[in-house]
């Protein structure tokens, strides 16, 4: 039988549907989640990004701000603006898209963001909040990874889930969530030697490397469950993932599609999060 495709759309919508309903919540105390989208020069696909974004935000009900620099702004600019925004009692979530110009320190630019407003969860403090099990946001794309594994009614204790990748914003948080859920976690990178040798004993294959058919359907154990974040284009221009889907579905026994797995889901936590920032800032402050 093949397996049966994880809806990231579907599961989206439902989640999309829950934050909706805290957000009229928060505004009637007064408390409109808000985010802030800075971005930073004229990457086209950045700017499809950031506006996919905003557009999230206002569907959910919340108050969303862009601001758009030139490539040109400095560096000192950028962190007096994100220091403005920290201040900004309607701003409960700071996101900076990436990448940044050259000239810009990627890493300065994210510590300079407040964290209670990190809700991207890039930073060394929000990572060290993952790492020791603390409240605290996580990174989106492996959060949603998370919640649709979750779809499935698995229990992951007991389970050996393989990640291949080792980014620090995709494949070492999943594995730290993985293991925070009682997997049994692998991580893969470039340099392991067989990378099929791993994948064949899990349970759980999370790929995140952005090169297609990374994982054929030789290297999935009977019955895993597969979730696909790569983004990469194939022969004809058309989007896939980083996994061979069609021979793969023969095998596994849950799989996430791309486009509409992991891409949407991403979005998604990214309002989960500033739902949370807003509801934080509510119970602390008023
Ligand atoms: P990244 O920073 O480039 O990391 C890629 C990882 O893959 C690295 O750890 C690399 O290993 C590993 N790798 C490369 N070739 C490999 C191989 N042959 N075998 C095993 N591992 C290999 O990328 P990323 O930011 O984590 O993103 C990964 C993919 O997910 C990209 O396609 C990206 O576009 C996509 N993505 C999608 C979403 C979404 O919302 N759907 C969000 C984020 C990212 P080394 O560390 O050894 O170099």
């Amino acid at each position: 039988m093949p397996a049966q495709q994880i809806d990231g759309v579907l599961l989206s919508q439902q989640l999309r549907a829950e934050i909706a309903e805290r957000a009229a919540r928060l505004t009637a105390a007064g408390k409109q989640p808000g985010l802030a989208v800075v971005l930073v020069g004229e990457d086209p696909a950045s700017q499809v990004y950031v506006r996919n974004k905003v557009k999230a935000c206002c569907d959910v009900g919340f108050h969303s701000v862009l601001e758009k620099y030139e490539a040109d702004l400095t560096e000192q600019a950028l962190l007096d603006r994100i220091a403005a925004l920290n201040a900004d009692p309607a701003i409960h979530g700071i996101l900076v898209q990436m990448p940044l110009p050259k000239h810009i320190d990627p890493h300065k630019v994210i510590e300079a963001i407040s964290t209670t407003k990190d809700v991207d969860g890039y930073s060394v403090l929000s990572a060290g909040e993952l790492m020791t099990g603390l409240e605290g946001f996580r990174p989106c794309t492996p959060y949603g990874c998370m919640k649709l594994i979750e779809s499935t009614g698995v229990d992951l204790r007991g389970k050996h889930a393989v990640v291949i990748g080792r980014s620090n914003t995709v494949g070492k948080p999943m594995a730290l969530l993985l293991l925070q859920a009682n997997a049994t976690v692998t991580i893969c990178h470039s340099g392991t030697a067989d990378l099929g040798y791993h994948t064949r004993q899990a349970d759980i294959v999370v790929a995140a490397v952005g090169r297609r058919n990374t994982l054929s359907a030789d290297m999935v154990k009977p019955g895993a469950i597969v979730i696909d974040v790569g983004i990469n284009r194939d022969d004809a221009g058309k989007l896939c993932g980083d996994v061979d889907y069609a021979g793969i579905r023969e095998v596994a026994s849950h799989i996430t599609p791309v486009p509409g797995g992991v891409g949407p889901m991403t979005i998604t936590m990214l309002l989960m999060n500033t739902v949370e920032a807003a509801e934080r800032d509510l119970a602390q402050r008023g």
